[in-house]
């Protein structure tokens, strides 16, 4: 196997293909060297050794050592320098570079090969013994840090120190001897601290800095970046070993990095610094202020129009945007990196459509390039960037999962009650809960953004927050939330109602303190891109959503229907008329609360109005799209109070005794609700609900229809076992529903259908689409139900299981991400079993996963009709959806790999 690829003078054993093997920087290298561009030599050693270094506890390839040295001896007679030579030296950057770009998370040292006696002969080449020494304290002191882990801070101290001494502010006014005695000085601290001496020999330099790009891809850094990007699959870094070229000679020096086009507004202008002699790493770290490239122009019109030129050849070659570092040394140039650069989402949809436009690439590249973090980034408040990155380490008292991203700021407050008084006084409120339940919707409402201690990406608080596009943390651990003395800590810190907390929902971290907030506008080639994914896309995209307010947000946003009505979340806040949500509330608790049918269907009777007034809303704002109604799902008791006082309080509002219900309170508990008394089992057991519920569907559709507005109803029954339990819904549903409709004397068509959500149901999908009109796969229960895992304490342990550093059992969140071997087959079976039965069976999700990307172009692979998502990810879905076609048709072209002849 071979694992070093060398490049140089214009030929390159690699190409910008093998971005796997070479890493993006090492493919890059390969190609501008390919293509003529003026590239400094070098050699890059592929992923595969690094894979190889972990999975053998450590060890390199044994034929790494030589490969390396050939290389080495390559590059040397090439540049016609010697790694230590005391004449002429050779000196080498090693730099990592995975195959997905990974910015500053992994290492890098530069002027390897210095030592005693080399340093005088870079002086003398140079005829510069300030650079020389200079260099040379660069090289210990990042070989010191990167290399042997000696803290950089001490290191830094020591700087600071010397220039302190010398009496000077800027690094540009220390001499050859400030430099020297620096060395001087961290040679001594590194023995000090190692109890050896630093390293001379330059073949122990670069080993100990191969060894350190390697161990750095599994450094804490890069890990959380991979996993919060999403990025598995890859083998490991790369390393690439390359001549080092100086930006830091002289005046005619210097070194920049620029892109194509401006990365944050897409515009396509040439974007840069520039620093007059410096080396790389003084620009990344803000040292200097650097010179626009408009002054390099002036300045240095020749390499500047070379540069000018790279840029046009690299944009046509690589048909993106590309972020390009270069180095200036005494007049001539070099480029060092080229990458496609990262970009603000903005700036995304921006460069996609120009670059479609100008057909540098075609509608479907442009769809490809999308990723779903652009969209979501569009739309949500993010932390402005003000605040300077320790600042806010420091603020950081938390950490949890980052079920609905965006930011949001306001006053912890640990009731929904008070966070609904609050708000009404005009504050700004974050509620604080350790979990969420029906009863908080009002406050969650309410809120800037919600924040439990438990909980995972599909629990309660997550789901209802994601449907409103509100900044939600859920599972903060290791939050000690007390909501009797209405404060929580965490790290010895306290936070008490009425402090001023941060949300960011875009890692999961919480801040303590008022942190300034930017809300990003959507920009006009949002719109030109979603009108091209939805020619291209197959797949209807509707929406969960529970109120007319919702579903006109997720019109706005391009749904094609309802997918998901949640009833019961209407049950207790009436988002059109709030002062009449008492009202609600009390009716569904009566209705729970009564001991007779009698009773119910009073008490069901309050709630009919408030029901069919909001099917009205939802019909009116459908307009002709279909809308999926689910009959009532959760177990009853979390709609009832279980605190004595508040038990007190609806007792006295509804004429009853506390004692009864404290009591039917108690009937209620359940020691696994999830399992218990839910989903249409309710109906089943009392059947004046679904005549209440289907009453007010149908009611409403024909006072829609009346008036002139199109509707489609589709009645849904949840968590349906078998056909059997169906077949009793159904009949019960239509009875009451074409009893209306005669009545009312008009035609209305509605469907009758169920949600898959446990695996008996998709096992015996065949059977149950005898009866079922069509299917809603409900993935939070049925991802729950398959894998044995709660969906509202997952969040526990999950973060562990998709942690590649620690058990890596899930690649990622099933509850986020389709688990699509084994709940995707299920799936799969029951999608092929109901066709069977009835082919023109309609399919649907209406599980969070609706609006995951993957999940949706899996979706597409199993022929589902249509996804629904809550309204803020429908662009996200609608995205997909096309990217889901597209996939399709390369997968279809490529060719079949030939059968291995054994
Ligand atoms: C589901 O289980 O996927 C679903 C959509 O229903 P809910 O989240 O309301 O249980
Ligand atoms: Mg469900």
């Amino acid at each position: 196997m071979k694992y070093v690829y060398f490049f140089g003078a214009g030929k390159a054993d690699g190409t910008g293909e093998m971005k796997d093997l070479l890493g993006g920087k090492g493919a890059g290298l390969a190609e501008m060297t390919r293509i003529g561009l003026p590239v400094p030599a070098g050699f890059t050693i592929t992923t595969e050794a690094c894979d190889y270094y972990f999975k053998h506890g450590k060890k390199y390839p044994k034929e790494l050592r030589d490969e390396v040295a050939k290389n080495l001896a390559k590059l040397e007679k090439l540049t016609g320098k010697k790694l230590g030579d005391a004449d002429n030296p050779l000196l080498v950057s090693v730099r990592s570079g995975s195959a997905r770009s990974m910015p500053g998370m992994m290492e890098t040292i530069l002027n390897l090969g210095l030592n005693n006696k080399s340093v005088p002969g870079i002086a003398k080449a140079t005829k510069n013994d300030r650079f020389a020494y200079d260099a040379y304290r660069r090289f210990v002191q990042m070989y010191s840090s990167v290399v042997i882990g000696l803290p950089k801070e001490e290191l830094e101290a020591k700087l600071r120190a010397m220039k302190s001494r010398l009496g000077v502010k800027d690094d540009t006014e220390v001499s050859a001897d400030g430099w020297r005695d620096l060395v001087g000085e961290y040679k001594k601290y590194f023995k000090q601290k190692t109890g050896k001496d630093f390293p001379e020999d330059p073949t122990e330099q670069l080993w100990g800095a191969i060894g350190a790009v390697f161990e750095s891809w599994m450094g804490e850094k890069a890990v959380t970046y991979r996993r919060v990007e999403k990025i598995t699959g890859l083998l490991g870094t790369a390393v690439n070993v390359v001549q080092m070229v100086f930006g830091n000679t002289g005046e005619e020096s210097g070194t920049g990095v620029c892109f194509t086009r401006d990365p944050s507004t897409g515009q396509k202008v040439f974007f840069g610094d520039f620093l007059l002699n410096a080396q790389g790493e003084d620009v990344v770290a803000g040292i200097r202020t650097p010179m626009h490239l408009d002054e390099m122009k002036a300045r240095m019109p020749k390499v500047y129009a070379q540069l000018e030129k790279v840029r046009q050849t690299l944009e046509k070659h690589y048909t993106d945007m590309q972020d390009m570092e270069f180095t200036v040394e005494n007049g001539t140039l070099y480029m060092l990196q080229t990458r496609t650069g990262k970009r603000s989402p903005t700036a995304a949809f921006q460069m996609a459509v120009d670059m479609a436009n100008e057909k540098l690439i075609t509608v479907e590249q442009a769809l490809e390039r999308i990723k779903p973090e652009d969209i979501e980034r569009l739309f949500y408040p993010v932390l402005s960037s003000k605040l300077a990155r320790h600042e806010l380490a420091n603020r950081k008292l938390a950490e949890g999962i980052n079920a609905v991203p965006g930011a949001a700021v306001g006053k912890a407050v640990f009731t929904a009650e008070e966070a609904e008084q609050w708000a009404q006084r005009g504050e700004k409120v974050i509620l604080v809960r350790r979990e969420t339940s029906p009863e908080d919707v009002g406050g969650m409402y309410v809120a800037q953004g919600i924040l439990t201690a438990t909980g995972g990406k599909t629990s309660h608080a997550a789901v209802v927050a994601r449907g409103w596009g509100k900044c939600c943390i859920v599972g903060a651990e290791k939050l000690d939330i007390d909501a009797e003395t209405k404060k929580m800590s965490s790290n010895g810190r306290v936070v008490s109602q009425g402090d001023w907390i941060t949300l960011d929902g875009g890692d999961g971290s919480v801040y303590t303190g008022e942190i300034e907030l930017v809300r990003p506008e959507p920009p006009k080639a949002f719109e030109t891109l979603m009108k091209w994914a939805d020619k291209v896309r197959k797949l209807g995209v509707r929406t969960n959503a529970d109120t007319p307010q919702d579903a006109r947000v997720a019109r706005g946003m391009g749904a094609e229907g309802i997918g998901l009505c949640r009833t019961e979340h209407m049950f207790f806040k009436d988002f059109e008329h709030p002062e009449k949500s008492r009202e609600r509330q009390r009716a569904i608790q009566e209705m729970i609360l009564a001991d007779t049918p009698e009773a119910r269907r009073t008490a069901l009777a309050k709630l009919l109005p408030f029901q069919r007034r909001d099917f009205i809303g939802i019909f009116e704002a459908m307009d002709g799209f279909p809308v999926t109604v689910r009959l009532i799902d959760p177990p009853l008791h979390e709609f009832v109070p279980h605190d004595p006082a508040k038990q007190e309080e609806l007792a006295k509002e509804i004429g009853i005794s506390a004692e009864q219900v404290a009591r039917r309170v108690d009937q209620l508990h359940e020691a696994n609700p999830m399992l218990g008394f839910r989903g249409c089992r309710l109906c089943i057991i009392f059947p004046e609900i679904l005549e209440m519920q289907v009453r007010a569907i149908i009611e409403a559709a024909i006072d829609c229809q009346k008036r002139g507005v199109k509707v489609l109803p589709e009645i849904m029954h949840p968590l349906t076992l078998d056909k059997k339990e169906l077949k009793i819904l159904e009949t019960e549903t239509r009875k009451v529903a074409d009893a209306i409709i005669a009545e009312a004397k008009v035609k209305l068509e509605y469907l009758v259908g169920t949600m898959i959500e446990l695996p008996r149901a998709a096992l015996l999908a065949g059977q149950i689409a005898e009866v079922a009109e069509f299917f809603s796969f409900g993935t939070n229960d049925l991802t729950q139900t398959t894998m044995g895992l709660s969906r509202d304490d997952a969040g526990r342990f999950l973060p562990e299981y998709v942690d590649e550093r620690k058990a890596g059992v899930f690649k990622a969140d099933p509850f986020q991400s389709l688990d699509t071997e084994g709940v995707g087959l299920l799936m799969k079976w029951a999608i092929e079993q109901g066709r069977k039965t009835r082919p023109k069976l309609k399919v649907g999700i209406c599980g969070e996963h609706g609006g995951d990307g993957d999940s949706v172009k899996f979706c597409h692979s199993l022929g589902m009709n249509y996804v629904s998502a809550s309204p803020f990810r429908v662009a996200i879905a609608r995205l997909a959806a096309a990217q889901a076609v597209i996939e399709e048709k390369q997968n279809s072209k490529k060719p079949k790999r030939a059968a291995k002849k054994r």
